[in-house]
């Protein structure tokens, strides 16, 4: 009998999803192509947690992710759960340490460890690798997919997964061209929104604040109305506005809000002194008073000496209720985001009703596979953005080489 041939796959993308959807296909036999157009693959991998990659959560569950993605989350993590993606990588040679919170990170804290080993498995099971490769256009005959890439040169395959990630960081690679491949076979595209992202204001204390970081809990509003409970987290202070992972874990409604129609108006209220109670810090700030402390010094030890700069209007003895009910609840109006490179994520992508969410085959084309942040998938931070490209990139490539 003839050797069963194997299914011909080009992979879209070299990201996280993209290599383990990879991986996953090569496994069963498949004879895989990975199209990559950065000169790297898993550059986004490597810059991700800082370089220290927080790979994966301990508590793995749909209420990390946007509403809409529920049913597909529940059902890819029921599959591929945290501990098939911890054996995945242990098999690799990956050893990992939990933090206190749940965050999961490679033992070295590298990100680079773990891209070696996943390329030492690609080397191992004979992945072909194409980089500086941007695939321009997918066109589908009916019995191959045709690839257009750059200099007129074409990649042809049985089937395709489209791994092109979403649209933030692109000097890492992923820069919306992956929702037009997708568009190009008719998908709708939830319009993409940069999120986990630093916000603007005009507001002039961050003028003065500028480089002043502290802990602090912060609250977003959208028309007045809070969308979120308060976060607590680091909040920085720049020329342009706010950051800290306070103001980045808050940033997804207000950037959505802000650029998905009808546009609202944001703010974001600070809580700048969170260990102790609005009642509390009148109380201390009496007592400061009742001993005779100079008003300059009132707020010395509960905030960095700069913040008197832009307290002055409040640091006199009648008026601490009011300087405590400020530094409790200080509202800036936002004026935007920092945009794409400066967002860590991207909210929006090819409409998950058109994935079918077993095989993520699309509804649209038969033989095409969508993984990864290019579907309108987003998780908050903490290792939920890289376990769902690791579970989503798996079982596709599994499907497209069934
Ligand atoms: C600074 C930063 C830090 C982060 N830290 C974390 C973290 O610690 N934990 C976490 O869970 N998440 C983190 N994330 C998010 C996480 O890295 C991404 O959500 C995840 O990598 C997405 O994987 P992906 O494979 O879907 O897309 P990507 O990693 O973006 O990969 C897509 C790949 O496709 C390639 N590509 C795009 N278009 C084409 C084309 N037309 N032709 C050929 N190739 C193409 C791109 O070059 C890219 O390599 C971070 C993101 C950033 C930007």
């Amino acid at each position: 009998m003839p050797p069963m041939k194997s299914r011909k796959i080009v992979v879209v993308g070299g990201g996280g999803a993209g290599i383990v959807a990879a991986i996953a296909a090569a496994r069963l036999g498949a004879e895989v192509t990975v199209a990559e157009r950065m000169s790297l693959l898993g550059k986004k991998v490597l810059a991700s947690g800082a370089g220290r990659c927080n790979l994966l959560n301990e508590t793995l569950n749909a209420s990390f992710y946007n509403e809409e993605a529920a049913g597909m989350v529940n059902e890819t993590f029921r599959r591929f759960g945290k501990d098939e993606i911890l054996s995945f990588f242990r098999e690799l040679g990956l050893w990992t340490h939990t933090e206190e919170d749940g965050r999961i990170f490679p033992l070295t804290d590298k990100a680079l460890t773990l891209m070696d080993l996943l390329r030492a498995e690609i080397e191992k099971l004979g992945i072909a690798v194409q980089l500086n490769c941007h695939v321009r256009s997918v066109k589908s005959s009916g019995r191959e997919f045709v690839l257009e890439i750059e200099n007129g040169k074409a990649l042809r395959a049985e089937r395709v997964i489209l791994a092109a990630g979403g649209q933030s960081y692109p000097n890492l690679g992923s820069d919306g061209s992956g929702f037009e491949l997708a568009r190009a076979f008719g998908h709708a595209i939830v319009p993409p929104v940069p999120i986990t992202v630093p916000l603007m204001t005009q507001d002039v204390w961050c003028r003065v604040l500028e480089g002043q970081r502290i802990r602090g809990r912060a609250r977003p509003f959208l028309d007045s109305k809070a969308v979120m409970p308060w976060i607590e987290g680091d909040i920085l202070f720049t020329n342009y506005g706010l950051s800290g992972t306070a103001i980045l874990d808050i940033s997804d409604p207000v950037s959505v809000g802000l650029n998905r129609a009808p546009a609202k108006k944001a703010s974001v209220a600070l809580d700048l002194v969170p260990f102790l109670s609005e009642n509390d810090l009148a109380r201390e700030l009496e007592r400061r008073v009742a001993r005779g402390m100079k008003d300059a010094y009132l707020v010395a030890g509960l905030l960095p000496p700069k913040f008197a700069q832009v307290l002055r209007e409040f640091l006199v003895p009648d008026k601490v209720r009011r300087l405590a009910a400020v530094l409790k609840n200080r509202v800036f109006f936002v004026s935007g985001t920092r945009g794409w490179d400066a967002a860590e994520f991207t909210a929006g992508g090819v409409a998950i009703s058109e994935v079918d969410s077993r095989t993520f085959e699309s509804r649209k084309q038969g033989g095409l596979y969508l993984c990864g942040e290019v579907v309108d998938v987003n998780g908050r931070r903490g290792g939920y953005q890289l376990a769902w490209a690791w579970a989503s990139g798996y079982l596709a490539g599994v499907s497209a080489a069934g």
